[in-house]
């Protein structure tokens, strides 16, 4: 479709990043992109508009950047999943795999009032570790996750079926391989 070709050609490629083999694909250029920029918010928000949608759950960091514009066209409030350590109140912490060991991620006590509608957004779904970390975190402190979304899927990897397995449905623009 046209769209997907706009949004594949606004994403750049860089080989070997961040370590040899890996094609890391950077939405630097697509966020610099005045239209692929509305283009993606517009088709990521599209199937929520005219449904009261509470919040926004963005994952640090370029889920600030993506999950920020969507709470604004569906009139949602926003939801920092940070990296550990940032948060200045109170907050509920989980740890997730990376490719090689654990992390841990963050988010206020207080960020979710129980049975909110939330949708979850990342630039980009791999193994679905990350986002499963944030499922855990929402649903921890109650919340009704509509969906989880992303610009980019790399099928192969899994994390589409790991957060459907979890009855989390999932929403993505376009898939590498
Ligand atoms: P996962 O936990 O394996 O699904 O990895 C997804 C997380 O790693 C997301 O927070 C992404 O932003 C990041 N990530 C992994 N690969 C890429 C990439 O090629 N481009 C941009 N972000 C990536």
């Amino acid at each position: 479709s046209s769209l997907e070709d706009t949004l594949i050609s606004a994403i750049r490629n860089i080989p070997d990043y961040p370590k040899p083999g890996i094609m890391f694909r950077d939405i630097t250029t697509l966020l610099g992109n005045a239209r692929a920029y509305r283009r993606a918010i517009d088709e990521l928000v599209h199937p929520y508009a005219g449904s009261k949608i509470d919040k926004i759950a963005g994952i640090e960091a370029r889920g600030f950047i993506l999950g920020g514009a969507m709470a604004h066209q569906l009139s949602s409030g926003f939801i920092p999943i940070r990296k550990k350590g940032k948060l200045p109140h109170e907050t509920v912490r989980v740890a997730y795999s990376l490719e090689y060991g654990l992390d841990e991620m963050e988010m206020h006590k207080d960020a979710v009032v129980p049975g909110e509608k939330v949708i979850l957004v990342d630039d980009l779904i791999a193994t679905g570790g990350t986002a499963e970390g944030a499922v855990k975190l929402l649903r921890q402190m109650g919340a009704d996750i509509v969906a989880a979304c992303f610009v980019i899927d790399l099928p192969e990897l899994g994390g589409r079926a790991k957060l459907e397995a979890l009855d989390v449905p999932v929403r993505t623009l376009v898939a590498f391989e």
